[in-house]
C-alpha cells in the first residue's frame, strides 16, 4: 500500500502533510510490541500502521510477546481488573507477569530507535529499555482501574518517555511524563474494509445461512463479557416480541425486502441477528463466553453465532455490509473499532454508552448511545421502522469516519510524536 493510494479518501492535502512530517524520520527504527497478530483491535491496527509506516520510510517492524496459558489468564485477570472488577493480584501473579517479560526482553531485539510497546501485556519491557524513546500505547479505559493493581503498573509506565492513550478522560493525573491523546483508526483499504461486490455480500450471507432479504442485525466481537453478547440478543428478543404486522411499510421501502405471504404470516421471524466472532490468541475467557453465547442462542432459529477463522476479515465485511443495522452493546469499551467499521460502511450504529463508542456516535445523528437492554431494543424497533432514517444516519456515520477516524489520520499523529520525541532530550529511565 502507498500513501497516495489513500487521496481518494482524504485528499492530497493531508497525504502531502504526512510526507513533509516522514521527511525528519525516514530511516529511524521503529518497533510495536504487543501480545497477538490476530484477533481483537490492537492487531488489526497494527496490520495497517506497520507496512504504512514502512512506506514512508521509518523501517518498522512489528512483534509479539510469547506466553503460556497461565500468563494470558494473569494479564486477562488484568486487563478486567483495569475495567474495574474486583480481582485478586496476588503476588505470584505479579511474579510470573515480569519473569514473562524477563524471558521476552531476551528473545526481542528492544535496541530502536522509537519503541510503541501496546497494552499492558507487555508494559513491563521497559525495564529493558536499551536506547531510544519508548512509548506505551494504551488501548484500553484505565479512568477507574482497581488501585493495588494500578499502582504496580504506574510504577512501569513512569519509565516510559511517553504514554499515548485513545481519549481525553484517560489522561492519568498521576503519569507526569507527557501524554498525547489519539483516536484509533480504521484502514478503508484493508480487507476487513474495502468496498465488495454486492454478488459477494450475498453470497457470504447465504454461505452462513443468513437471509440477504430480511433486516440483518450484526454485532461483531471478542466473545468477551465486556461485549455483552448475552445482552445483545436480549435486545432482539425484546424487540422481536414487539414487531408489528404494521412495521412491515418500514421493511417495504427497500427493495430487497421481498416480502412474501408466507413472511407476513411468520412476521415476528423476520428480524435475523448475527453476533460474529472470533477467539483471540491472549484472550482466555473468550471460549466460556462463547459456549453461554450459543447456550442462549439455541431457541431461536433467527439468531446465528458465528465463529469465523481469524483471517475472514472480508467475511466480516461482507456480512457488516449486508447488515441494516450494527450493534456494539460494550458495558466497557476502549474505542470500538468494530463502530468505526459499521459507520464507515454506512450503518447506523446501536452502541453501548461508554469509552471511545461516545465519541463516534453522534446520538441521534450518526447512530444511537444506549445504556441498557430496553433502549437498545427500542432503537432496533425505531430504525427498523424507519428506512428513511436509518440511511440517512447511515450516510452521516460514514462521513463522520471519513473526517475523523481514517488511518491517515493516525499515522499522521503518531509521526508528529515521534518528531517531538526526537527533539525532547528528556528521557525518564
Ligand atoms: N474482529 C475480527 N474478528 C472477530 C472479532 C473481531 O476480525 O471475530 C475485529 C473487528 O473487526 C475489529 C477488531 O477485531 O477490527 C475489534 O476491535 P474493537 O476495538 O472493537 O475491540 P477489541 O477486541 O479491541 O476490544
Amino acid at each position: 500500500m502507498r500513501i497516495e493510494d489513500y487521496i481518494p479518501f482524504v485528499g492530497k492535502e493531508t497525504v502531502e502533510e504526512i510526507k513533509s512530517i516522514s521527511e525528519n524520520l525516514k530511516d529511524y527504527e521503529v518497533l510495536h510490541i504487543n501480545s497477538t497478530y490476530i484477533g481483537g483491535g490492537v492487531a488489526e491496527l497494527l496490520r495497517s500502521i506497520v507496512p504504512l509506516m514502512n512506506s514512508i520510510g521509518l523501517k518498522t517492524e512489528w512483534k509479539i510477546i510469547q506466553g503460556d496459558d497461565e500468563f494470558f489468564k494473569i494479564t486477562k485477570n488484568f486487563h478486567n481488573a483495569i475495567h474495574g472488577e474486583n480481582i485478586e493480584i496476588s503476588q505470584n501473579m505479579i511474579n510470573k507477569y515480569l519473569e514473562v517479560n524477563k524471558v521476552n526482553a531476551e528473545l526481542i531485539n528492544l535496541d530502536k530507535d522509537f519503541v510503541f510497546v501496546h497494552d499492558p501485556q507487555p508494559l513491563a519491557l521497559i525495564q529493558y529499555k536499551k536506547n531510544g524513546k519508548w512509548l506505551w500505547r494504551c488501548h484500553i479505559d484505565i479512568s477507574n482501574p482497581n488501585q493495588n493493581l494500578w499502582n504496580f503498573l504506574i510504577k512501569l509506565i513512569s519509565k516510559y518517555d511517553g504514554m499515548i492513550v485513545h481519549l481525553p478522560e484517560y489522561k492519568r493525573q498521576d503519569y507526569i511524563g507527557p501524554q498525547f491523546i489519539v483516536p484509533p483508526s480504521i484502514d478503508p483499504l484493508s480487507e476487513k474494509n474495502i468496498e465488495l461486490s454486492e454478488d459477494y455480500i450475498e453470497d457470504t450471507l447465504r454461505k452462513y445461512d443468513i437471509d440477504p432479504e430480511r433486516p440483518i442485525i450484526t454485532q461483531v466481537s471478542r466473545f468477551d463479557k465486556l461485549k455483552d453478547p448475552i445482552g445483545v440478543i436480549k435486545a432482539f428478543e425484546l424487540a422481536k416480541s414487539r414487531i408489528r404486522m404494521i412495521d412491515f411499510h418500514g421493511l417495504l421501502d427497500e427493495k430487497k425486502f421481498a416480502i412474501d405471504i408466507f413472511r407476513i404470516l411468520k412476521y415476528k421471524e423476520v428480524l435475523q441477528l448475527v453476533l460474529v466472532g472470533g477467539l483471540a490468541s491472549d484472550d482466555p475467557e473468550g471460549e466460556k463466553i462463547f459456549y453461554e453465547t450459543i447456550k442462549k442462542a439455541t431457541n431461536d432459529r433467527n439468531v446465528h453465532v458465528l465463529l469465523l477463522p481469524s483471517d475472514a476479515h472480508k467475511e466480516i465485511n461482507a456480512i457488516q455490509r449486508g447488515s441494516t443495522i450494527i450493534i456494539q452493546k460494550s458495558i466497557k469499551e476502549g474505542f470500538g473499532l468494530t463502530v468505526t467499521e459499521g459507520m464507515w460502511k454506512g450503518k447506523p450504529v446501536i452502541g453501548g454508552k461508554t469509552g471511545g463508542i461516545k465519541y463516534q456516535i453522534i446520538d441521534g445523528e450518526t447512530g444511537f448511545l444506549v445504556s441498557n437492554i430496553r433502549e437498545a431494543a427500542e432503537k432496533i424497533l425505531y430504525l427498523i421502522r424507519n428506512p428513511d432514517i436509518r440511511n440517512k444516519m447511515g450516510e452521516k456515520a460514514k462521513e463522520h469516519v471519513r473526517k475523523n477516524f481514517l488511518i491517515t489520520r493516525q499515522l499522521r499523529d503518531y509521526l508528529k510524536i515521534l518528531k517531538i520525541l526526537k527533539e525532547s532530550p528528556l528521557s525518564s529511565s
